[in-house]
């Protein structure tokens, strides 16, 4: 059996569609343009592309997009002076600073300083509250980009059993209470769990966030199931033409041989990463329609 690729990139791109189409009507009908906000601290390199892409695909659906790049060195006290403005900034409906920040900026103290209703990563304390208490909230934007990729799939998740491996605050914790939300039976797996690979072995629905290169192979699936792959990690791939090492992207799951046994799987690159930065900008569009009290976008 071959599993079915569910192409992220393409479900991302239609995400972006109806975003931009909601976004133009709120310019017509109501003279609003939903703002979003990144902030970046420091240099990390990886964390430049990523606002980079965000910038362009905001402004690709048509909303405005202001970047913050700071020093490295930038102390606490500036930083929440920005988050402050940009909480009190009538045309930003979205705020974001990109993570992780430098060891020297207290990471829970900064993001608890964002107004939870610009909170469209969701990471605030309060929105991880309501999530976790059933109530409307800022979703996450990996875990809700991986929920909708399930929910388009299977149609209803109910009764379904779901492992999560890994249990950080901005994926795994959230992912488990999603799927929980759509009344799947969820076990959430990490470093100590004993004989992960029959807990995996047990469940309908994989979602791998662990970081680790290929680490769940395809013996670990049950045949059927439907692979939600969140890892994003850099291996070598021999050299380049001109003797310079090369590297690819995989993910936590061995998707050849996972793709002999599951029902279903999204690749990496082309899955969830993609699917994040659209469930971004759904964020600050719905951000936006609800400070306006306007009806959601679905
Ligand atoms: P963290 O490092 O915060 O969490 C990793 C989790 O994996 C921890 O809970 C850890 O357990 C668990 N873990 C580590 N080793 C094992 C093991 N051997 N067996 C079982 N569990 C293990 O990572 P994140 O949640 O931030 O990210 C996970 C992956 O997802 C990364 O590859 C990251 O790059 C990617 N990612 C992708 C995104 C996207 O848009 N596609 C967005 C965000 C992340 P313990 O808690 O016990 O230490």
């Amino acid at each position: 059996m071959t599993a079915t690729r569910i192409d992220g990139k393409a479900f991302a791109a239609t995400v972006r569609e109806k975003v931009a189409v909601h976004v133009a009507n709120l310019k017509a009908e109501h003279g609003i343009t939903p703002g979003l906000a990144v902030v970046l601290v420091g240099e990390d390199p990886a964390s430049q592309v990523y606002v980079r892409s965000k910038g362009k695909q905001t402004q690709e659906v048509g909303m405005k997009s202001v970047e913050h790049k700071l020093d490295a060195a930038t102390s606490e006290a500036d930083l929440l002076a920005l988050i402050d403005k940009l909480n009190r900034d009538e045309t930003i409906h979205g705020i974001l600073v990109q993570l992780p920040l430098p060891k020297h900026l207290n990471e829970d103290l900064v993001i608890n300083a964002i107004d939870p209703a610009k909170d469209v990563d969701g990471f605030h304390i309060s929105n991880v509250g309501l999530l976790g208490t059933g109530q409307k909230s800022m979703v996450p934007c990996t875990p809700l980009g991986c929920l909708m990729m399930l929910r388009d799939h299977h149609g209803s998740l109910s009764g379904m059993d779901a492992v999560v491996i890994g249990r950080s605050n901005i994926v795994g914790k959230p992912m488990a209470q999603l799927l929980l939300g759509d009344s799947c039976t969820v076990t959430i797996a990490h470093s100590r769990t004993k004989d992960l690979p029959d807990v995996v072995r047990r469940a309908d629905i994989v979602v791998a966030a662990v970081g680790r290169a290929e680490m769940v192979p395809g013996s670990w699936i049950k045949p059927g199931a439907t692979v939600i792959d969140v890892g994003i990690n850099r291996v070598d791939a021999g050299l380049k033409d001109d003797g310079s090492p090369k590297t690819r992207l995989v993910g936590d799951v061995d998707f050849a041989s996972a793709c002999e046994i599951a029902g279903a799987i999204t690749p990496v690159p082309g899955g969830v990463g993609p699917m994040t930065i659209a469930c971004l900008l759904a964020n600050t569009l719905t951000a936006c329609c609800r400070v306006n009290g306007l009806a959601e976008p679905e």
